[in-house]
């Protein structure tokens, strides 16, 4: 065991909030990371860490934040939509979602959000410069983080979104959190959008989707679109790259990790957080 130096006996010290995240399998999230780095550079009492808490015990660890007192929890699978019974309250997108990746003690009360599609859009703004009001978007996949991306845009008001999956009916019913402005689509109409989202697992290293062949084939795309991939590792995928070689503009899932991480800690921390300070810290573990 690696021997620590004396002045790090001295922190965590009893005064230091402990946050985390929660998950099964957890100990490949970034969560700690990016949370750690903004709290460093913060230079904030505050510790994050992850605990692997299987399916099914998602009340438990409500309880643990509560009885603990601890900073805060970010909620990853397979939580994320069991979490939602145990709550004190939803903020709406949790609510409008069914699912939560954030759980914040205020006030005696666990309060739930939802950061990814506001953590989707924040990324888009800072990466590319790009607003979807008024533009004609394809999200690829029909998920959770699908579903947080296709309500983020209706709000952000896109002017239309089609949701191409290879289960029809689950593309139809996240279309419906749209309203009327979304439709369930077909490959075909990545012609007409000019910002195209894959998020499905596809080109994921690590995941059983890693080598599987994209719904809509980056080389599909061309000069004017926008493409984004929720995939982050790795940092570039092969569909981007197809992608961008085809004459789009281009942005991986790094941004939207970062953002929706930023937009937790601020629930917690109740500041603005130093994103530019996590971004770092997460591409140089990512990049390695
Ligand atoms: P999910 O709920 O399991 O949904 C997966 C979606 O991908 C489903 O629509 C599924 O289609 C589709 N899919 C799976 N394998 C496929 C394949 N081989 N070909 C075509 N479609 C396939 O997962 P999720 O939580 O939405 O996450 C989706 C991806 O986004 C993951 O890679 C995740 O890591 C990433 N993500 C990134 C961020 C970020 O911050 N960058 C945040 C959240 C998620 P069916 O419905 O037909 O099964």
């Amino acid at each position: 065991m690696a021997r620590r130096r004396p002045e790090e006996l001295t922190w965590p010290a009893a005064t230091t909030t402990v946050a985390g995240v929660i998950g099964d399998p957890v100990s490949h999230s970034l969560s700690p990371l990016l949370h750690n780095a903004a709290y460093q550079a913060l230079g904030a009492d505050w510790i994050s860490v992850a605990f692997a808490v299987p399916a099914g015990r998602a009340g438990e660890a409500v309880a643990a934040l509560r009885a603990l007192r601890l900073g805060g929890l970010s909620v990853t699978m397979p939580h994320k939509t069991d979490v939602v019974a145990h709550v004190d309250r939803l903020e709406e997108t949790a609510e409008r979602l069914g699912a939560v990746n954030c759980l914040t003690r205020r006030g005696g009360e666990v309060i739930g959000a939802n950061t990814d599609g506001e953590g989707f859009l924040a990324a888009l703004a800072r990466g590319l410069g790009v607003d979807p009001a008024g533009r004609i978007c394809l999200v690829v996949g029909a998920g959770g983080a699908a579903r947080a991306i296709v309500l983020a845009l209706a709000r952000a008001g896109a002017r239309s979104i089609v949701v191409v999956n290879r289960d029809r009916a689950r593309a139809q019913a996240a279309a419906t959190l749209a309203g009327s402005c979304a439709t369930a689509g077909r490959v075909a109409d990545v012609g007409e959008a000019e910002v195209v989202v894959n998020a499905t697992p596809v080109g994921m290293a690590g995941s059983l989707a890693a080598t599987a062949e994209p719904l809509v084939p980056g080389a599909l795309l061309r000069r004017g679109q926008v493409a984004v991939d929720l995939v982050y590792q790795p940092l570039r995928t092969a569909w981007l790259a197809e992608a961008e070689a085809a004459g789009a503009r281009v942005m991986g899932g790094l941004g939207m990790l970062v953002h929706q991480a930023a937009l937790a800690l601020e629930r917690w921390l109740g500041q603005p957080v130093p994103v530019e300070a996590m971004w770092q810290a997460a591409e140089a573990a990512l990049a390695v």
